[in-house]
């Protein structure tokens, strides 16, 4: 059988894709913003390759240099942006197990890149690749596919698991707000050795209607911003101080091969990762608690990382509630995407070499060979 032009072109990245490996590391570095202060001469000098950049050193130090997947200029757009990751996004629908993180301080354009602002061109990660699944499920149709989708939102804080969308029942409508008070989630795995959240919320996105696939998302993402208020006002947290989540949870059929893929998108923006010292934490017993927790995960996900470069055989992805959570899209069967995002001011450079140093780290990950997760029911 012959394959067309695009089929040749998908065959042919995936190939590359697995030679390389199935982990990527882009970095980020934002514009200067008006509160960055007087000073605009950057700590970042990015090379003409795009995968390139120098970070400037202490005083007397030479700069330190670090290569990567990609290096986004800090003039690179949302959709310049999503381009560079639409073939991942893309892979979710092809039974994947997909997860793209932002790592960061708070400040240095996590949540601008997932999540953005507004419905136009300040649009992130979240909204884009919505679309780009609901358009490519609706193009599947014509070779006999049926997809659903599912979409679920959740915090970690201080180790716990959060549902953002317990206000929302499983048809979009609003449940009263008094529902934020109950359920503790937690993870389990299913027959195949899948991990999934028990008792979380999964929101109906419409496939067919296009158009009402994205006002879902829309409710979706106010619930979540509503959730977090909530919350925020009850236990004093702030959301740069937990990891959230989003979920596409994909499922699609082919009526004429009897094919069954599922797939999953997991689109992560976690906790700021600056140092206790800079936060001002230890002043205050809560927010202790809340640095070590994040530390605590943040360098498990470094340990899995590590663990996974070295090919130990012992991965510690039990030792936090993230990694386990994500188990399935950082090993064998998955695909990831780290984003690093960095604040381009001289006073954040010492915050932006520890970022790029934990980068450097993840990027010496290759994952084993990703698998479809195809069952032929037939
Ligand atoms: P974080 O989530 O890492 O704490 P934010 O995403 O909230 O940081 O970004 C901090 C501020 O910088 C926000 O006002 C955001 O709109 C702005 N910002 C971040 N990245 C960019 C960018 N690439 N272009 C324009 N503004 C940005
Ligand atoms: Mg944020």
């Amino acid at each position: 059988q012959l394959l067309n032009g695009e089929q040749l072109r998908r065959a042919l990245h995936n190939r590359i894709q697995e030679l390389r490996g199935n982990i990527r590391v882009y970095v980020r570095t934002r514009p200067f913003l008006p509160n960055d202060g007087a000073s605009s001469s950057s700590s970042i000098d990015i090379l003409p390759d795009g995968e390139s950049l120098t970070i400037a050193g202490r005083r007397g130090e030479n700069p330190h240099a670090f290569k990567f997947d990609k290096v986004f200029a800090p003039s690179a757009g949302q959709e310049i942006v999503f381009d560079e990751v639409s073939e991942f996004v893309q892979s979710a629908l092809d039974g994947y197990h997909v997860c793209l993180f932002s790592y960061g301080q708070t400040g240095s354009g996590k949540t601008h890149t997932m999540q953005g602002s507004g419905n136009g061109a300040m649009r992130g990660i979240i909204p884009r690749a919505v679309e780009q699944i609901l358009a490519q499920a609706a193009a599947l149709q014509t070779q006999r596919w049926t997809f659903t989708m599912k979409a679920s939102f959740l915090e970690i804080y201080n180790e716990e698991l959060r549902d953002l969308l317990v206000m929302m029942n499983s048809d979009g409508t609003t449940r009263p707000r008094d529902a934020t008070t109950a359920t503790k989630l937690s993870i389990k795995r299913n027959a195949d050795g899948k991990s999934y959240v028990d008792g979380i919320n999964m929101v109906d996105i419409d496939v067919e209607d296009r158009a009402n696939g994205i006002e879902q998302l829309e409710a979706v993402m106010a619930a979540a911003a509503r959730a977090r208020s909530v919350a925020k006002t009850n236990m004093n947290s702030q959301s740069s101080r937990s990891h959230s989540v989003f979920m596409l949870h994909l499922c699609g059929s082919n009526e004429e091969s009897g094919t069954i893929v599922q797939g999953a998108l997991n689109l992560c923006d976690l906790a700021g990762s600056e140092r206790l010292d800079r936060s001002g934490a230890g002043s205050n017993a809560q927010r202790l608690k809340e640095t070590q927790a994040i530390n605590k995960s943040l360098s498990c996900l470094g340990d899995v990382f590590n663990a996974l470069s070295n090919g130990s055989k012992h991965v510690p992805f039990r030792n936090s509630k993230l990694t386990y959570l994500l188990q399935d899209c950082l090993s064998g069967d998955g695909k990831a995407l780290m984003f690093v995002n960095l604040s381009p001011t001289v006073e954040s450079s010492s915050e932006s070499l520890c970022s790029l140093r934990f980068a450097q780290r993840v990027n010496q990950v290759e994952l084993g060979k990703a698998v479809k997760n195809v069952q032929y029911s037939k």
